[in-house]
């Protein structure tokens, strides 16, 4: 129930509705067994023959209005008639409240999904790259989409009951207490029956239901990586072994739910035996009640039908406590991932620097990712403003963790980042960066025109602030030659652009916010020789008065930086320009030589010096 009552929160802005919902919901919940009730008065009309007159017990109460007896055959349908209008006029109003009660029940519900899922979207861009390095990108997908849904399913439909049945059964045993207390204190053998095996089945389907939640989360996990992996799965011909694993969680997900179906089963046919007991055992003993002369035959037969009315409340109350226990365990999982809380630290009152130089300072700086050994060892380094830094060495020496730590992707372990002196955890997170652009190996393309994914670099954008942007990365005449030019669709089930063209976009990107400090992760796999040569002119241009860090993977590009660093195993291994760390052979010029083929030369274009003087 803790689970469920979180929730709450989320439906607090919109009390007033769910103010008016209750009442509209007890309103119906009650007017159903009045209705029935009102069926006494004419059945009474119909049979007046079953209605005895009661012996004159001492102390039995004189039936209300005329006995019926005493009316003559004209008066008995007239007040038929009134009868049957009566019960009409009730159950018109029961079957509105009902359908008023259905619509504002998913109104709430509807609302308490949005708000939530909105939490959750917040919740997941507040917490820090740590997390996502710990994470199964698809089981968090799971948790966002699946269990909102499970939220959805169990009590989308059923929240109408939550007040409506408790109310209806309430309201029900009065009008039987009403009719005959001594059939309705026989129920009272049932009900408790009911109520155990409600509780009991409730609690598996609520650990099944836990399990079912996982299940789909692994499965959502699965097929989000095989996805996201096809081209090696192509590659690599590996279909029949990650078709197995999506098997193997396909068939899990079937099995819970299937363990968790047989247990809803169970509780159904058990229900309606109790309430068949309940209901063979009132018209026995009601038929005797009848021809002592304390109840009349309309009066049995409302009881009977008011009856059904609060055991089908019953039902639906038990079925609903098995949803409710399935809503709470996706909820649990909700509440876990919002109590997940991994946001680097802020100060209270942060820098927000107007201007920057473009400083970037490394004070004996250390780095491990969580539970891993250290991606860097004490590296101290200054890069001025307007100095071109290339980062070299080999693979998983720790070039990109260097360039995770200038946006703050993540804080050092040891010692400090600066930028123009100021430790960056002094600065707002969103301040800082607003003063960097990345441009990534892997360019993420979002399903919006060729324009709209240069602009997400500067959201209020011109058109010719974007043409210009793509003139100065290279890709304007590329994207002039794509069907609709910038208002091209791309990404997914758009047009699909080469690895060049996406660094082109990306390059774009990132010249639109006009940075003062550049970091560009080159793509690690080897581009056609024209995108390469327009990428390296572009860059040419674009770091030029800027602070650029160029993290270099395949040293095709970097031959003219003006400073290239060496990283071996988390440390500064060299430090030197392109010809004097070949001409000191060591670890440079090895991977320089070991890696490099001869048409990697044709690739760099000659360029002046960029050197450190130049900001
Ligand atoms: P490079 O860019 O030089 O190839 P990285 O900076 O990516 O190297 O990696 C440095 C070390 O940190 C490697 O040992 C790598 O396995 C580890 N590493 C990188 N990213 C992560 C991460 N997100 N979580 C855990 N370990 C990581």
């Amino acid at each position: 129930m803790r689970d469920l009552l979180y929730l709450g929160r989320y439906v607090r802005p919109y009390w007033k509705v769910v103010a008016v919902a209750v009442l509209i919901m007890a309103a119906a919940g009650a007017l159903v067994p009045e209705a029935l009730a009102r069926t006494q008065a004419v059945f009474d009309g119909i049979f007046p023959h079953a209605r005895v007159v009661p012996a004159a017990e001492p102390g039995a109460a004189a039936p209300a209005g005329r006995a019926l007896e005493e009316m003559s055959p004209a008066e008995m349908e007239a007040e038929l008639l009134r009868a049957a209008l009566t019960l009409f006029a009730f159950l018109m109003a029961a079957a509105c409240a009902d359908g008023a009660a259905i619509y504002v029940a998913e109104y709430v519900g509807q609302h308490l999904l949005y708000e939530l899922r909105r939490g959750l979207f917040e919740h997941l861009q507040g917490l820090a790259m740590s997390f996502y390095d710990r994470q199964r990108l698809g089981e968090l997908i799971s948790r966002v989409n699946n269990d909102t849904m499970i939220l959805q399913r169990s009590f989308g439909a059923n929240l109408v009951w939550i007040v409506s049945c408790p109310v209806g059964i309430m309201y029900g045993v009065y009008r039987l207490w009403r009719f005959s207390p001594y059939l309705t204190l026989t129920l009272a053998l049932v009900l408790p029956m009911v109520i155990a095996l409600t509780v009991l089945l409730g609690r598996r389907i609520k650990t099944l239901s836990r399990h079912m939640q996982e299940r789909l989360g692994d499965l959502t996990a699965a097929l989000h990586e095989a996805l996201a992996g096809m081209r090696i799965i192509k590659i690599f011909g590996i279909q029949r072994q990650v078709g197995a694993r999506f098997d193997d969680e396909n068939r899990n997900v079937m099995d819970t739910e299937m363990k968790t179906a047989a247990t809803r089963a169970i509780n159904a046919p058990l229900v309606g035996i109790a309430i068949g007991l309940a209901m063979v055992t009132i018209l026995l003993l009601g038929g005797r009640q009848i021809a002592a002369g304390r109840m009349t035959g309309g009066e049995l037969m409302a009881f009977v039908l008011v009856l059904q009315a609060v055991a089908s409340s019953v039902n639906r109350l038990s079925r609903l406590n098995l949803a409710m226990q399935q809503a709470s365990a996706a909820a649990g999982r909700h509440r876990e991932l919002l109590e997940m809380q991994e946001s680097l630290p802020v100060v209270a009152e942060p820098v927000r620097p107007d201007h920057v130089q473009g400083r970037i300072t490394f004070e004996n700086v250390s780095f491990s990712y969580l539970g891993r050994s250290p991606a860097l060892r004490n590296i101290s380094l200054e890069i001025e403003p307007g100095e071109t830094v290339a980062f070299a060495g080999p693979s998983g020496a720790g070039k990109t963790t260097i360039a995770n730590l200038i946006p703050r992707l993540y804080d050092p372990t040891e010692g400090r980042v600066l930028i123009d002196g100021i430790d960056v955890r002094e600065v707002d997170p969103q301040d800082l960066r607003g003063h960097m652009s990345i441009v990534p190996q892997e360019t993420l393309l979002f399903g919006a025109t060729v324009g709209e994914n240069i602009a997400y670099g500067g959201l209020d954008a011109t058109h010719e602030e974007i043409v210009e942007a793509a003139k100065a990365a290279n890709a304007h005449e590329f994207i002039m030659e794509l069907p609709d030019g910038y208002d091209t669709q791309v990404g997914e089930r758009g047009v699909q652009l080469s690895g060049g063209q996406r660094q082109r976009v990306a390059i774009a990107r990132a010249v639109l916010r006009d940075p003062r400090i550049m970091i560009l992760d080159e793509a690690t796999s080897s581009l056609d020789s024209t995108s390469e040569t327009a990428i390296h002119r572009a860059l040419e241009r674009i770091l030029r008065d800027r602070t650029a860090i160029i993290i270099a993977h395949r040293l095709s590009t970097i031959r003219d930086a003006g400073r290239i660093i060496v990283l071996d195993e988390g440390r500064i291994a060299e430090t030197g320009r392109h010809d004097e760390l070949m001409a000191c052979g060591g670890l440079y010029a090895r991977l320089y030589r070991a890696h490099h083929t001869d048409d990697a030369d044709r690739l760099v274009v000659p360029q002046e010096d960029r050197t450190s003087d130049n900001a």
